[in-house]
Formats: C-alpha cells, sequence, structure tokens
C-alpha cells in the first residue's frame, strides 16, 4: 500500500512539470568563460538556471549546485552579448536587428515564424524541399505557446525533425493579435499584455519539452516600442530579431538577410515564393545559424 502511495506521490509531482520560473539574473565564469544567468527554475524539488555563454550566445540549463554565482557586475558591460543587447535594443521601429551584425561571406539567416493558427499541421513540404535541395539547414524558430498546443503533433514533427538544426526564439506565449485595431494598440502593444507572462510562459513551455530557450525574441507583428525595448534590455536580456527579407512582402534577399517566413500555414505566399527562389538561392548563399549572425 505504502510502494502505490509513493509512486502515486512520485506520479503527481513529475506531473507539475517545472516551478517557480522566474527573472534571476546572477553570473559566473568557467574558466575563459563568462556566463549570465537569466532565469531559475524547480524542477522535481532540484533548482536550475538557464544561462547564456556571453561570448558566443548559446544558451545551456545547469543544475544550481554545479556553480557558485555572483551579482551580476560592471564586468557584463564589456561583454559581447551586452554590446549586442545595447543595439538590438536601441531602436524600437522594426521591431529589432533586421541584418547580420558580422560579416560572413555569402551568409543569410532563416526566420520561422510559429504564430497561433487554426490551420491543421505546419509547412511540412517546404521543409521536405528545403531539406532535400540544402540538407541539414540551421533554421531559428519563432515559437508561440498558442501554436504549440494545439498542434502537439506537428511540434513534436518540427522539433525531431533530423535535418533541422533548430535555435528556439521566443514569439510569446498566447501572441496577441486583433485585426481591427491599429498597430500602436495591438500584439504587445494592447493594454492588457502581461509582458512577464507573455516572454516566461513560453519559455517555461520549451523546457517543459525539453528544450532550451535561446537569447532571442520576436516580437508578434514584428511591432514594438520603447518601454518594451528597454524590458527586453533591462529585465528579460533578449536580443529582438526583426526581418530585412520578409518574402509574402517582396523584400529581396542579400547577403547577411533575415529571411522571414511564416511554417503555420497563414502565409502560403511567403512559402511558394521562397520554394520557387531556392535552387537559385542557394547558388549564391548559404544558410547559418542566427547566432552567427551575431558572433564573429
Ligand atoms: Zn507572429
Amino acid at each position: 500500500m505504502q510502494k502505490f502511495i509513493l509512486l502515486g506521490l512520485i506520479f503527481t509531482l513529475s506531473l507539475y512539470g517545472i516551478e517557480s520560473y522566474t527573472v534571476n539574473i546572477k553570473t559566473y565564469q568557467e574558466g575563459e568563460n563568462h556566463f549570465i544567468i537569466t532565469r531559475s527554475f524547480s524542477d522535481k524539488g532540484h533548482l536550475f538556471y538557464l544561462s547564456t555563454n556571453t561570448q558566443s550566445l548559446q544558451t545551456h540549463i545547469i543544475p544550481a549546485h554545479t556553480i557558485i554565482p555572483k551579482a551580476l557586475g560592471a564586468h557584463f558591460q564589456t561583454t559581447l552579448f551586452s554590446k549586442l543587447l545595447r543595439d538590438a535594443t536601441a531602436l524600437h521601429v522594426k521591431g529589432g536587428t533586421p541584418h547580420a551584425r558580422t560579416q560572413k561571406p555569402k551568409a543569410v539567416f532563416l526566420t520561422m515564424d510559429m504564430c497561433p493558427s487554426h490551420k491543421l499541421g505546419y509547412e511540412r513540404d517546404f521543409i521536405t524541399y528545403l531539406t532535400t535541395l540544402n540538407g541539414k539547414t540551421p533554421i531559428a524558430i519563432a515559437i508561440t505557446s498558442a501554436w504549440i498546443e494545439h498542434h502537439p503533433q506537428a511540434f513534436e514533427e518540427l522539433r525531431s525533425h533530423p535535418l533541422l538544426d533548430i535555435t528556439w526564439v521566443n514569439h510569446t506565449h498566447t501572441h496577441f493579435y486583433d485585426k481591427t485595431l491599429p498597430n500602436h494598440k495591438n500584439f504587445m502593444l494592447h493594454p492588457d499584455t502581461d509582458v512577464a507572462r507573455e516572454i516566461l510562459e513560453l519559455e517555461k513551455t520549451l523546457i517543459e519539452k525539453g528544450m532550451t530557450p535561446s537569447v532571442f525574441f520576436r516580437f508578434p507583428g514584428l511591432i514594438a516600442d520603447e518601454t518594451l525595448m528597454n524590458a527586453l534590455r533591462e529585465i528579460y536580456f533578449l536580443i529582438p530579431l526583426g526581418a530585412d527579407a520578409w518574402i509574402a512582402k517582396h523584400e529581396n534577399v542579400r547577403e547577411g538577410s533575415f529571411i522571414l517566413i511564416h511554417g503555420n500555414k497563414n502565409e502560403p505566399e511567403g512559402i511558394t515564393l521562397l520554394e520557387q527562389m531556392l535552387p537559385q538561392l542557394l547558388k549564391r548563399y548559404t544558410f547559418k545559424s542566427i547566432e552567427e549572425a551575431f558572433v564573429p
């Protein structure tokens, strides 16, 4: 009997998933590498941190007991991450950095948004075509909890795709949008937006599903203001990504472009156009991971 109660208790605990997911800013060093901790959470009674290498921008989830964290000091301001964060949040007009900050010959960067959608599945045929032509492909997927929740199978297929090398970009929890509202009251500029919830709940969803959120954020609709940019810089430590080659808007791809398509079937014209231009595009350019747009 006791055994059953114990098993029941363990099962109940694991159902709760991660708890106390919160902003927690600290720093630590490992050899020459400086890290910033930005979040903490507990999972089945153990404390974990989400940390970012301030030079490579790679994120990791680490058990808290494996490091000795310190308060964030002035040193952080000298790191590459800090500089990129200041630059990317300086202007809110295009919703973030629209183009590579590094000069890498022939590099372009593919970003795919997964806003909430009533359409079933995802742009599977496009992904199959892309990976058949290009082999393993780095892609930044801007994901929402709302899409994941309503497309569990499609999400599972996407995240375990053997030919995609995915950087998970935070595209918010609910991605509020009302087509009757003007931009300055829409998306995250809607007065009822709970910014902390929008940002943290998506990260929590990803971690519960076994993925590590990156340092990148994409504003729904690419719509932001100065207050939101300040929050990304001062509170959440996330680099906002714009796009200068939104394919459905017929924006041209050039070296260093952040290409934007929608993988949720809400913007088929962008998918069709990119499919048509892909053979020529791949003769001139190479898809690189979004981190490489920022790290020399
Ligand atoms: Zn979106």
